[in-house]
């Protein structure tokens, strides 16, 4: 390990201002540094409360792999960073220590080798040369290894390992070159703060005004965070290596193997063994706070909880037995709630970055969170989809200490586990629950949980447990949700959708405002619904959502839950301050039930006294009905594309209209249905979902959505000029497309590749099972560079690639399900 001494501009006086302050100096705060530079901004300054590194990075393993990421921001951020460490060292003089020893994954099981090989896929189609081996290929890539349970191997050749001190020195180097100011021995101890912006910060060692501050303190970034007002859910965790003495047969050019079974990694140290671990019962860490003089730091490590897994990691290279321990090193590191980093403006406060809560993986993705952060901060708008790394996808109630430290202790294990879309947490769960969870569980619900809530996504009979059988195949409750999709489709179904994040509008400016932040007209008569998007500057999608006109004065705006925090931000950054509008959040006041199917007007009609017919409740259209005793908000809405209400009910009555709802419907065949059944519904239908099919760089007319744009409305809207020269310029280089697998066997889960023609034409971003349809249905892009016309799509033949085997698909851009949307108006 290489401590460095302190860099000479530790001994000068701080400026009095910069352009902006980079807090911490592990290796994102030096990446973003030196990123900033590359976009021309030179009057950057890096403050370290100690030394470049003695936070978390000095102690990284140093593995730099592409391999395992199925998503397209994840894997060019991990490319992005490989091809940087390979080639920073010429630029800067300081070398990285890159090495591309290559890179194996262990698959001992079927379903690790279908998991492996969808990986794979994915990752060969972003220009990732995964190549599967043999068990006697892997033997030979590791003489020592116990290879008998294997099935195959997946080998990466450009990916290595490099040495985390020499990584971040060379950032750091690159920085200075560009003009960036290093000042270590200097601690942050406050933000300042200005009419809702960052105005600088207060060190130990003076102020520094600055017009942009960024949070890169890795486990001292929620502490740092709370300085400023802004949350950043984080907890650190104790993580381990153990390293042995030298063994004969290691040596250094051996590839680094990942083996998720036995929660370890295997990598030659100075001719030793190199053991890492994720094991899946981690020991949380730093509850008391982390002590003041934390600084190049180990932790004690608990060798008791620690040795079952060193045992079971051991079995796959016995000789490592007899080697003597040279150490078992324990380090703490950051986890967040869902594992993807903290990265991107706070909601709390304007120009106040975060990229915190790298999840073990902040060397790997270093570089490429550096380069996307510093166009976030120079642009205003982040570069890629930011979906799952944005740090507005995080809810207040995650930066709860005892939530975050339960959370942190399965979070480790969850780095190995399989990547099943379903897979679930067990921890922190139970906490955020509709008031009709007991009534749901009652009826049989499997509880799946998203942004904390607990809701159901599937009813198992009568006598059968609700519980999950993990499986690439169908898993076990398949056929209890293809019931439930028939249902919606021939009958009636009730849906708790209370997850939904539900958004009041209100004030005499609201029209005007809102006019001017959607894309689509909202200025509509009371009791009309709008389906459209919200744009940014460049035209692209801030988030799709539902507006309804409840009052003259009054509207409610309805998103996908994960992106409440996303929506409030954009409002209040976009309603002027001087405007009568002003925003509330009434996620918590209303329950939704969603009623669907061709029998739900039959059903409603029993409990409430409204005229249901079309003509008296038209579809895009709302009335207050009553339901029982109640008095709802009745929305003739669906997500599933059959005639139905989404009923907003207020949560105190939201059992009774529950039960009369339950019982009126015995006589109509009511059955529960789960959100996994308006996955495989909303996908025949080709409707979008934000964060999946659509997101921040798409602009409507790739992704189909150009009737929720007005572009004659009076006003214009947020992103028009931007989005009119895109129409205005011609083809579009891509386009979302739905397919259907002609093969009524494989499954699709998101993110397999596409093929046009036999070439590679991009990738499904969402898959689900169409049971009407019959086959896997996906919605993905078609890409081609001299343009996607709508006869480009009709006149290609398309197959999808599903671990291994290219599949034959249909390809619509209209809806396969009812393209005339006749259900819907029924
Ligand atoms: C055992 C172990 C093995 C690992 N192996 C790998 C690996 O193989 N590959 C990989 O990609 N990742 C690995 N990681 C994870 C990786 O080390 C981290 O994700 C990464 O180093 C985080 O970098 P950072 O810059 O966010 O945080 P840090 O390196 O912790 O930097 C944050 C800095 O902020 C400073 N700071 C805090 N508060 C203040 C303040 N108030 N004022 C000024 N400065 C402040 C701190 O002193 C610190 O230097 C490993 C982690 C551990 C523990």
């Amino acid at each position: 390990m290489d401590k460095r001494n302190s860099s000479p501009e530790s001994a000068k006086t701080l400026p009095a201002y910069a352009r902006v302050v980079i807090i911490g100096g592990g290796v994102i705060g030096c990446s973003i540094a030196y990123h900033l530079t590359k976009l021309g901004w030179r009057d950057v300054v890096l403050l370290e409360r100690k030394e470049l590194t003695a936070g978390t990075t000095w102690h990284a393993a140093g593995l730099v792999v592409c391999g395992g990421f199925s998503t397209e921001t994840m894997i060019n951020m991990a490319k992005y960073t490989r091809d940087l460490y390979a080639v920073l060292g010429e630029e800067t003089g300081q070398d990285t220590g890159f090495r591309p020893v290559g890179y194996l994954e262990l698959a001992p099981s079927r379903e690790w080798l279908e998991g492996l090989r969808r990986v794979a896929d994915f990752a060969r189609s972003f220009g990732v040369p995964v190549e599967e081996i043999s068990p006697s290929e892997v033997q030979s890539m590791w003489p020592l290894f116990d290879t008998s349970d294997l099935l195959a191997g997946f080998y990466t050749a450009e990916d290595g390992r490099a040495n985390p001190v020499d990584v971040t020195m060379s950032l750091a180097k690159g920085a200075r070159m560009g003009g960036v100011r290093i000042f270590e021995d200097t601690k942050v101890t406050g933000i300042k703060k200005k009419n809702g912006r960052v105005a600088g910060v207060i060190t130990d060692r003076g102020d520094i005004d600055a017009e942009y501050v960024v949070n890169c303190c890795g486990l001292w970034g929620r502490e740092v965070g709370k300085m400023a007002g802004v949350n950043v859910p984080l907890h650190a965790a104790e993580h381990y290596y153990l390293i042995t003495e030298p063994i004969d047969g290691l040596h250094r050019d051996m590839p680094i193997v990942e083996d998720p079974t036995r929660y370890a990694y295997y990598r030659e140290e100075v001719g030793g063994l190199m053991l890492g671990l994720f094991e899946p019962v981690a020991g949380p860490w730093g509850m008391k706070g982390i002590p003041e003089d934390f600084s190049f730091g180990e932790l004690p490590p608990d060798w008791e909880r620690l040795m079952p897994y060193i045992d079971h990691a051991m079995d796959r290279i016995p000789v490592a037995r007899d080697a003597g321990v040279n150490k078992l090193f324990c380090g703490p590191e950051s986890f967040t709630p869902d594992m993807g980093p903290l990265m991107g403006e706070a909601p709390e406060l304007n120009n106040f970055f975060v990229a915190a809560g790298f999840n073990s993986l902040g060397i790997l993705l270093g570089g490429g969170a550096g380069q996307i952060m510093a166009h976030w901060i120079v642009d205003g708008l982040p570069p890629v989809d930011v979906s799952e790394i944005d740090i507005a996808r995080m809810l207040p109630f995650q930066n709860n200490l005892a939530y975050l430290h339960d959370r942190t202790v399965e979070q480790l294990g969850f780095m190995y586990a399989p990547g099943y879309f379903n897979l679930q947490y067990d921890s922190a769960r139970n906490i955020r629950k509709s008031p009709l969870h007991n009534r749901l569980a009652g009826a049989g619900a499997y509880f799946a949980s998203y942004a904390g809530w607990e809701y159901p996504d599937w009813f198992a009979p009568q006598g059968v447990e609700p519980k999950v059988d993990y499986s690439w195949g169908r898993q076990n409750w398949f056929e209890y949700s293809a019931a439930e999709h028939r249902a919606a489709r021939e009958g009636v179904v009730l849906m708790d959708y209370s997850l939904m994040s539900k958004i009041l509008v209100q004030g005499k400016d609201a029209e005007k405002t809102l006019n001017h932040i959607c894309a689509g007209d909202v200025a509509v008569l009371v009791g009309q619904i709008v389906y459209t998007t919200m744009l940014n500057e460049r035209g692209t999608i801030e988030t799709d959502l539902t507006v309804t006109r409840l009052a003259e004065d009054s509207y409610l705006l309805v998103v996908a839950d994960g992106f409440n925090t996303h929506l409030k931000t954009w409002l209040k950054r976009n309603i002027p301050t001087t405007a009568h509008a002003f925003v509330t959040d009434m996620t918590s006041a209303y329950t939704i039930l969603n009623l669907q199917g061709p029998k739900s007007r039959q059903l409603l009609s029993r409990v409430t006294h409204a005229d249901l017919s079309n003509e008296a409740f038209p579809y895009l259209t709302m009335q207050v009905i009553d339901i029982g005793y109640a008095s709802v908000l009745a929305l003739r809405i669906t997500y599933v594309g059959e005639l139905g209400w989404e009923l907003y009910v207020p949560s105190e009555f939201a059992v009774h209209v529950f039960d009369t709802l339950v019982q009126a419907g015995e006589a109509d065949g009511l059955k529960h249905a789960g959100l996994q059944v308006l996955e495989t519904l909303r996908m025949e239908k080709a409707y979008r979902a934000y964060g999946h099919d659509i997101d921040n760089t798409d602009t409507p007319l790739e992704v189909g959505l150009s009737f929720t744009v007005d572009f004659d409305k009076p006003g214009g809207f947020i992103g028009r000029e931007s989005l009119l020269k895109h129409k205005e310029s011609g083809a579009l280089k891509y386009r979302l497309v739905q397919f259907l697998l002609q093969d009524p066997e494989p499954l699709l889960y998101g993110s397999e590749p596409v093929f046009r023609d036999g070439e590679l034409a991009g990738y499904l971003s969402a898959g689900a099972y169409g049971h009407t349809l019959g086959g896997a249905v996906g919605l993905g892009h078609v890409e081609n560079e001299a343009g996607v016309s709508v006869d480009y799509v009709n006149s290609g033949t398309y197959e999808i690639l599903v671990a291994g085997t290219r599949y034959p698909a249909k390809a619509s851009l209209r809806p396969m399900y009812d393209p005339g949307n006749k259900k819907v108006r029924s």
